[in-house]
């Protein structure tokens, strides 16, 4: 008789709601092991019983292949004496104060897309299908732990079919909270203004009316899209319009490789980011002969694109229907320039009725707003723009343990963050604190936040910059709490700092737009070195003057003047710059450069950018953020091009003065020298800086880690030319991968500052 062994196992990491404990049991049973395996606190938990070689290939197969959802981060296995138990159960789970994670929506799987396609099925073209392994999570979860009950599906009783897979543990819905089928589910409804069609009919009218040119507001899984023919020039314009957002480029999504392929060039790594479980919208390659309407992104050489990521958008899309859809759809939030994404149903139906022929709706409350994730590839790395659905709030690690804690982030793409002991939360993007209703939307999105980790903050850290709103809100919201004010740029260099697990000192390069600096002026060329507790500013471009105060960030002329007048270029109408304000806008500006007006300073390499875009006669004025800098890099040659001189002003800290780079650049105009070179020696100006700035800086301090992050640095050509030439002079170069380069990062870098503050101030 073989010997009976037992051994008693704890599986941490993302565990829970995925499939787990279904895998154990078919895993256990394959392998003729006795036992049972429940959810437990942070983990789950199993007993199993039986040979020992047995047990040994289970573990084997346990570690090796995971469901597609899970990720172990830890498994413990201890000795247990064998009790001659003879079956394995799925027993009751133990509850536990501890911290579960959250899960985050997930993206039709594969399975389920079969079965949307499958006449025998029973959830053939059910539009809100799903599984263990895909469907919304946390915009529908409203407590914890995710069962149904807490669920915007808990008004929905399941039918006898569905509660029969939900309580078989081999099925693929064991436990699938948000099971549904055309018997029992939510169902899908089209409202126009003189009436309402449902199911079938509902589908086959969106289709129709969307072939027709017509906009369509679509319930997603955390908000509303408004979506319309990609190729339609008059829909696509008059959407934009509508939206008031300027020339921000639209995000469309594809029906299928075919027609992705039409639209972009796409590489491996960008193809399989898009098929990922959280189906971001991924910034790729416009082809030129793409024939996408140009208004969908005006002066960009990228678009933003998606597959389908629930089965309604595939139903809404696909081929198979014997009413024409179009192949491509404009899909963008629904909601004006600066406002939240519409989530209420009676909302949506007031509002968009002036834009909106009509509105595609279904029954599923959306409990929690979660915009669509962006996100690009970077030397075939992920490189986030935008961390939402699919994402968030999935836990991440903090380098040293803290009480509970909330970090407030930045007032532009912010986002909130909230830690214990090593775990945090990242929020999903909430957008720009400029609004009321946004402002809204983040308080409640921390209430329900904490509710769903069972957090209370005992500590909150917040931007140093005294205007923030967020930083307001943190000393009005919480005025007993201790309140730690953070650096922006420090916060920058720690959030990727923290994202890689590095310790000690790095260089820290920090290029954005604006951030308040310790000085009180505008920082964002910063090169810090820095650790998580503190940095020191070792060098920083030289400031310049924003005549007109924020002005100057929307009409980039004025930063253009300014930089000529810093290289003492005299203002001459056949500059660009100074020939659009005209004479009358151009003598105020001057009289503000006089001795007797005092400009705000900036340091910002965002602002450069911007004054070399209007160098050029590129762009003078920008609709949205970052516009002269992607112009800038869409336009510039791809090829490897001589950098502008430029100087390092000695002192404390070096200033990196640019000067000389302007007068070159109005140079190589005056030579005729095409704006597509000038604009690729700048960017390799920027990169013999970093080398020149970082070289000087190992010499002096040892320091070979280098961080870049910032805004700036989802320009791919920056972030990727910098990388190689700092990596080729055996720089470690660790750029942002898990969270934004952008101030979304912000409030992770807070976090991590914080953990470090709160340990050395108990050491
Ligand atoms: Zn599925
Ligand atoms: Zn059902
Ligand atoms: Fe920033």
């Amino acid at each position: 008789m073989i010997e009976r062994a037992a051994r008693f196992l704890i599986v941490e990491g993302v565990v829970q709601g995925v499939g787990f404990r279904p895998f154990v049991y078919r895993l256990a049973t394959r392998y003729g092991l006795a036992g049972w395996v429940r959810n437990a606190g942070t983990g789950v938990e199993a007993l199993v019983e039986g040979g020992n070689v047995q047990i040994d290939a289970f573990l084997a197969a346990l570690v090796a292949a995971p469901p597609p959802l899970a990720s172990i981060t830890d498994v413990r296995v201890a000795e247990e004496p064998a009790a001659d138990i003879h079956t394995f159960a799925i027993v009751a789970s133990r509850s536990s104060a501890g911290i579960q994670p959250i899960p985050a929506d997930v993206a039709l799987c594969s399975d389920c897309r079969r079965e949307l396609d499958d006449p025998a099925d029973r959830r053939y073209r059910y539009p809100l299908i799903n599984c263990t392994n895909c469907g919304p999570r946390y915009s529908i979860v409203n407590a914890m732990p995710y069962d149904r009950a807490h669920t915007a599906m808990q008004t929905f009783d399941m039918c006898t079919a569905c509660r029969a897979e939900y309580v078989d543990p081999l099925s693929r819905r064991f436990h699938a909270e948000p099971i549904a089928c055309h018997e029992c589910g939510p169902q899908l409804e089209v409202v126009e203004r003189n009436g309402r069609q449902s199911g079938e009919a509902a589908l086959a009218r969106a289709r129709r009316l969307l072939t027709n040119g017509a906009i369509v507001a679509l319930k997603g899984v955390g908000g509303y899209h408004l979506a319309c023919d990609a190729r339609n020039s008059d829909a696509v314009e008059r959407l934009r319009r509508w939206k008031r957002r300027g020339e921000k480029p639209l995000a469309i999504m594809v029906r299928d490789h075919t027609e992705l392929l039409h639209v972009a060039r796409v590489n491996d790594a960008e193809l399989r980011l898009m098929e990922s479980s959280a189906h971001p919208i991924v910034l790729v390659e416009q082809h030129s002969r793409s024939s996408v309407a140009g208004a969908i992104n005006p002066g960009s050489s990228t678009i933003g694109v998606m597959f389908a990521y629930t089965g309604l958008h595939r139903l809404l899309i696909g081929a198979e229907s014997d009413v024409p859809a179009p192949a491509a759809l404009v899909m963008t939030s629904a909601n004006r320039s600066a406002e939240p994404t519409i989530t209420s149903d009676e909302l949506a139906l007031r509002t968009l009725v002036d834009i909106a022929d009509a509105v595609l709706m279904h029954d599923r409350a959306i409990v929690t707003r979660v915009d669509d994730s962006v996100s690009q590839i970077i030397d075939g790395v992920e490189a986030p723009l935008r961390r939402a659905r699919g994402y968030a709030p999935l836990p991440m690690k903090l380098p040293f343990p803290v009480r509970p804690l909330l970090a407030c982030g930045a007032d532009m793409k912010s986002t909130f963050c909230l830690a214990t002991g090593t775990q945090v939360v990242l929020s999903s993007y909430v957008g720009d604190l400029e609004n009321y209703d946004v402002h809204c939307e983040y308080s409640t999105m921390i209430e329900r936040l904490c509710t769903l980790w069972r957090i209370e903050p005992e500590v909150v850290c917040h931007d140093l910059h005294p205007g923030y709103w967020s930083r307001r809100f943190a000393e009005r919201a919480y005025p007993d709490l201790r309140r730690l004010a953070i650096q922006h740029h420090h916060a920058h260099v720690a959030s990727c700092m923290a994202e890689h697990g590095l310790n000690g000192s790095v260089i820290g390069i920090a290029f954005d737009g604006t951030g308040y600096g310790d000085d009180g002026r505008v920082w964002g060329g910063e090169f810090l070195v820095a650790d998580y507790a503190a940095y020191e500013r070792a060098a920083h471009f030289d400031y310049v003057p924003m005549y007109g105060g924020e002005l100057a960030i929307r009409e980039t002329w004025r930063m253009a003047l300014a930089y000529l007048r810093a290289a003492e270029i005299e203002w001459d109408e056949r500059l660009a710059p100074v020939r659009v304000p005209g004479p009358a806008q151009r003598q105020v500006v001057a009289v503000q450069a006089g001795a007797h007006f005092t400009a705000p300073l900036t340091s910002s390499v965002g602002r450069l950018f911007d004054a070399v875009a209007s160098l050029l006669d590129l762009r003078h004025v920008v609709t949205y953020d970052a516009q002269a800098a992607i112009e800038l890099e869409a336009l510039a040659d791809a090829g490897a091009c001589a950098p502008y001189d430029f100087l390092i002003a000695e002192g404390e800290p070096w200033r990196v003065d640019v000067r000389p780079t302007i007068r070159a650049i109005v140079d190589d105009r005056d030579r005729g020298t095409s704006a597509a070179t000038i604009a690729a020696r700048f960017h390799a100006t920027l990169v013999a800086i970093i080398v020149h700035v970082c070289s000087r800086l190992r010499t002096e301090r040892g320091l070979n880690d280098v961080v870049l992050t910032g805004g700036v640095f989802q320009n791919r050509k920056l972030a990727s030319s910098a990388a190689r030439a700092l990596a080729s002079r055996h720089f470690a170069v660790y750029r942002h991968r898990a969270v934004p380069a952008n101030d979304g990062g912000i409030s992770y870098g807070q976090a991590a500052i914080a953990s470090a503050r709160l340990r050395s101030a108990l050491g």
